[in-house]
């Protein structure tokens, strides 16, 4: 049962220079769709518990507090990234409600956003997310590592099935919200098939994504225990190599450097567009003052 908080801020301030954002917004900490790869595991360090996929807490006023920042006359309608650190859309999600009350208090400050989830539940908002989406920039994310719905079941356990994702990026392509697949984390010797690559840029293009973004699996601090943990159990014939490729917390330079090859010769096959550092369309601050 997850447990009910009060926040103390709605947003919290992102200092990677690298990412088209800089607040984050999250409902929820811990998230239960389990993927094994989680790089937000860290993120449960500061609470009672660090089960970050089995205790689940909800910021119950967080709505309330995202209404004071945005109507603050010092807000300059920045770009919101919802979930970083766990999924908006979780199971939880269902009961909670809260992700509508976050949409209306965009929609009634015309406030850019953008969401990233594993989850078909985003459908329920799909009438406030395309509204939103006529007064601003939005963009909807589904991260698919793998087309193969058995790896997905043993990696991403309570995420949504691939099917449904598909679904989620078919439906939004309909509305003026960009939309993206997120192929990330890759995963030596599980998804980093030639032909799951083929199969996940073919259905890039079958979803008509705006853009797709690639990055490599990293091992950082409880990740790399959980992970490596997780590999010896479902995957033991991998974990010897995987000791060897990652000697830190990044992937070894020779073997990224020949998955990018492969992965930049699909993206010229398929003519995915470039995942830039804007990957919201229309999107530029300069736009945004128009809105
Ligand atoms: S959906 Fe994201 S936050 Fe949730 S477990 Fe998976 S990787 Fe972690």
């Amino acid at each position: 049962m997850p447990k009910l908080i009060k926040a103390k801020t709605a947003l919290n301030k992102i200092t990677n220079d690298y990412l088209p954002y800089k607040w984050d917004l999250n409902i929820y900490r811990g998230c239960i769709h389990r993927c094994h790869y989680c790089y937000a595991l860290y993120s449960h360090k500061y609470l009672e518990s660090d089960q970050f996929f089995d205790d689940i807490y909800v910021k119950t006023n967080i709505a309330e507090l995202l209404e004071q920042k945005l109507r603050s006359s010092y807000w300059q309608k920045s770009i919101i990234n919802l979930g970083g650190v766990t999924d908006s859309y979780q199971p939880a999600e269902a009961d909670y409600k809260i992700m509508p009350e976050i949409l209306k208090v965009m929609i009634k400050y015309r406030n850019p956003i953008t969401i990233s989830t594993k989850s078909d539940l985003i459908l329920r908002d799909y009438d406030l997310i395309a509204e939103l989406a006529r007064y601003t920039a939005v963009n909807v994310a589904c991260t698919i590592i793998t087309t193969d719905d058995d790896t997905r079941k043993i990696v991403e356990p309570h995420a949504s099935p691939i099917a449904q994702r598909v679904s989620v990026l078919k439906a939004f392509q309909k509305t003026k919200v960009s939309t993206g697949m997120h192929t990330m984390p890759i995963l030596p010797y599980i998804t980093d098939q030639p032909e799951n690559f083929e199969n996940l840029f073919a259905l890039a293009k079958e979803c008509e994504v705006d853009y797709v973004l690639t990055e490599f699996l990293n091992l950082r601090s409880q990740t790399r225990k959980h992970f490596l943990s997780f590999i010896q159990t479902q995957f033991p014939e991998f974990y010897a190599d995987y000791l060897k490729l990652y000697k830190g917390w990044l992937v070894d330079k020779t073997y990224k450097s020949k998955i990018y090859t492969l992965i930049s010769s699909l993206k010229a096959k398929y003519r995915i567009p470039k995942y830039t550092d804007r990957p919201v369309k229309n999107f530029s601050d300069q736009q945004l003052g128009l809105f």
